[in-house]
Order: C-alpha cells, then sequence, then structure tokens
C-alpha cells in the first residue's frame, strides 16, 4: 500500500505529484553511511539501543533484532532508477486490465457479506476496497517475498533514509511484540508494504483492525482484518460517503487548458458554468462541493473532475495516476464501462536525460520548472503548460511530439 512504498520503487517517476519524502532528509540521515554488509553489525547496535529506549524489551524483539540480516538485492531495488517516464496510458492499461476487473467483479459478490458488514461500518464503500485490494496484491496473489524485518533493517542502515526506515522498523517490531504475527512469516514488498493491502507498519499500527475477532490484526491471512484496515484507514484519512472519487468528464471546445491541476479547485457550479459535462453530456451534479479537473493525457486524452475523496486516496498512495487507477477500477467493479475516452497510447516516453533536457530548456526561457531533476513533477508541466500557452499551443501541459520538437528534445 501506502504511497510510501510506490515513492521508493520509484513508480512516480511519470506522477503529478512531489514524492513528499524525497526532501526530508535529516541531518542525521546525512551523517549515516552508505548500507553495507560491513556496517550492518553497528547498525543493529544502534536498532537494539533504539528498542531499548522505546521500551521493546520482550525476548521476541531481542531474537528478532539479533536475527536480523543485510540483504543486498534490497540496496540494489532501493537504487534502481526506471530507465523512462510511464505514461498514464501504459500506467492504467498495465494495472486495470480486463481480468482484474472480472475478478474484482467476482470477489465483490463472493465477499458480499463481509464486504457490505465493512462498508456500513466503516462508511467506504466495497468496490473502493475491493480495487485498492486489486491493485495492491492483485486480490492477495502477491503479498511479496521479502523479510520485512530484514528489509526495512537495510534500509534503514542506510544513509538515504535512515530515520523513517528506522521507524517503520521499530513499528515492526512492535507488531511482533502484539504477537500479530511472527518474525520469521512477516514477508512483503523489499520496502517493507505487507499483506492483502500493502501496509507499512506503522500505518498497520495505527489503523490495522482485528475483524474477525481472533484478537489479532492479521493483514496477511484474514481477509476480514485486511478489508476493514483499509476502510479503518481511509475512513480515518477522511472518506466521505456522501460523495464519488470524482468522474470522467467532458470539455468544451476552446477549454482553457490553464485551469487544470489538482491546485485549481472550483465548485462544480463553476466547472459547470465553464461547459464541463458528465460523458453523457448531461449536467454536472448540483451538489455545493469543490473539484479540480485533471488532463493525466493532455487534451487528446480524458479530462477528470476529482472530488475531496481523490485527496483521500493520495493519502494511500501520492500519486495521481494511481489515485485515478483506483477511481476508475471501483467504477469498473461495480458495473461501469471503460471511460469515455480512453487516453491515446502512443504517448512519448521519456527518460531521465530528456526530461533533464526539457527542463533545462524551459528554464533557460525563463520558465519556473523547479529542481532540474530529470523528474516529471508538477513544477515541470507547469512550466510545460505556460510555454505552450505562449507559443499559441494547447496548454496542457503534456509532453506531446509538437512541444518536445519545439524544446528541442529528441525522442
Ligand atoms: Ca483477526
Amino acid at each position: 500500500m501506502v504511497w510510501d512504498y510506490w515513492l521508493f520503487a520509484g513508480a512516480l517517476a511519470w506522477s503529478l505529484t512531489t514524492p513528499a519524502l524525497a526532501s526530508s532528509q535529516t541531518s542525521a540521515e546525512a551523517a549515516a553511511e552508505e548500507s553495507t554488509k560491513d556496517s550492518f553489525p553497528a547498525c543493529i547496535e544502534r536498532f537494539q539501543k533504539t528498542a531499548e529506549a522505546e521500551g521493546l524489551t520482550s525476548a521476541v524483539v531481542q531474537s528478532s533484532i539479533a536475527d536480523l540480516k543485510w540483504s543486498e538485492r534490497v540496496i540494489e531495488l532501493d537504487r534502481r532508477q526506471p530507465e523512462f517516464t510511464t505514461p498514464f496510458s501504459d500506467y492504467l492499461d498495465r494495472r486495470v486490465t480486463q481480468q482484474r476487473v472480472a475478478d474484482g467483479r467476482r470477489l465483490l459478490r463472493e465477499h458480499r457479506k463481509l464486504l457490505t458488514r465493512v462498508e456500513q461500518q466503516y462508511g467506504v464503500p466495497a468496490p473502493y476496497l475491493v480495487a485498492f485490494w486489486g491493485l495492491e496484491t492483485n486480490y492477495g496473489s502477491f503479498f511479496g517475498k521479502m523479510s520485512v524485518l530484514d528489509s526495512l533493517a537495510t534500509l534503514a542502515c542506510d544513509k538515504r533514509r535512515s530515520q523513517y526506515f528506522t521507524r517503520e522498523l521499530m513499528s515492526a517490531l512492535r507488531i511482533i511484540d502484539e504477537g500479530a504475527i511472527e518474525a520469521k512469516n512477516m514477508e512483503g514488498s523489499w520496502a517493507g508494504a505487507m499483506g492483502h493491502v500493502q501496509f507499512m507498519p506503522s500505518v498497520f499500527l495505527r489503523h490495522a483492525v482485528d475483524y474477525d475477532g481472533d484478537r489479532k490484526r492479521d493483514l496477511w491471512n484474514s481477509l476480514p482484518d485486511a478489508m476493514a484496515s483499509a476502510a479503518n484507514f481511509l475512513s480515518s484519512m477522511g472518506w466521505d460517503d456522501d460523495y464519488r472519487w470524482g468522474r470522467e468528464v467532458l470539455l468544451p471546445e476552446g477549454f482553457d487548458y490553464l485551469s487544470a491541476g489538482l491546485k485549481h479547485k472550483r465548485p462544480l457550479s463553476e466547472w459547470q458554468e465553464m461547459g464541463v459535462r458528465q460523458t453523457s453530456g448531461a449536467a454536472l451534479p448540483d451538489e455545493p462541493i469543490q473539484a479540480a479537473l485533471l488532463v493525466p493525457s493532455g487534451h487528446k486524452g480524458p479530462a477528470f473532475l476529482v472530488y475531496d475523496n481523490f485527496k483521500v486516496i493520495m493519502g494511500w498512495n501520492q500519486s495521481e495516476y494511481y489515485a485515478l487507477a483506483v477511481g476508475h477500477m471501483a467504477d469498473r467493479i461495480a458495473g461501469a464501462g471503460k471511460l469515455h475516452n480512453p487516453p491515446p497510447g502512443n504517448s512519448p516516453r521519456l527518460n531521465r536525460e530528456q526530461v533533464i533536457t526539457l527542463q533545462e530548456t524551459l528554464k533557460s526561457k525563463g520558465f519556473d520548472v523547479g529542481d532540474v531533476d530529470g523528474i516529471w513533477g508538477p513544477a515541470t508541466r507547469r512550466a510545460l503548460s505556460q510555454y505552450q500557452d505562449k507559443q499559441g499551443m494547447v496548454p496542457d501541459g503534456f509532453p506531446n511530439q509538437e512541444v518536445l520538437d519545439a524544446l528541442g528534445v529528441g525522442t
């Protein structure tokens, strides 16, 4: 789950959000060393002290710390950089597949009783819970086979995000201490996300619930626990059961694309006045809520109005692509068809060098791209739309061939 996982997995490269943790390095982390097999014993000592200071003193915690093993594989995966940005079309096609939608519909029926109970108690509709489950682990078919404790310890020993992963390691030890699972069975992703819905340990501690009544919060073996925990998390993040996540919409001719972007929220009534309509052509609902407009594939692709629940989904994984995939997946599971206007499949994929060239060129022309870092983020996108606007192109912030040619970014 949890956006941390995707952030560290590098899946945000083409997403529209800024990795929130990327700039949160502390001085303690700056002082830490590169994680190596040789530096690991000293780290274990440090973990022992931290655990004691936090009152984690039981025999099971002590032996779990003593058993920690450094993992070269985890470091390899952590250092991996995606070669190319992922266009929204590819992102969506890979995640919301026909098979996954069909499986989701079947599982929604199969677990109807449980899901209805969870829905009533937490106020999160069942199709969303099934959508998260499908996107995170393909409905429980892959949890990750790495030792969560070893992964977290290896990353906590590393200078890049030592503080964050030390916290997660302590949380994982606390979960073992409470008896939810034995240390040897605590498996997950290489970055420590666990179980049916891939909770990080700190999220588990705060939000996991025992829903089947066996007094264990078990997100690996108990679907009731996993679904209720996901719902509890979303509910505590502020899920509003009166509304959807958002919806695909139609834009009028000559629409001003500079009003797109998560930061530009307006009342639905204003979008209605601007000519935005439901895909059926019907007026937007007459509801007193705010929405933002997203065009992840540019003006030739689908447009979405997103509501407050969209931000709740982004609390799970801070990627606009991810949140759109969850929303669309939930709609499909609930019975909706494919997107009215599917994203064009021929979007350019840019490598890091090309993104840097694009950022440098925009910067040299006086547009504010933020850091020239090779990462496709909101500042780059905004700068690109402003450039497009100046050039008389559709200012959708989308790097189509026309604007790439104009900027001299070879593809
Ligand atoms: Ca349980």
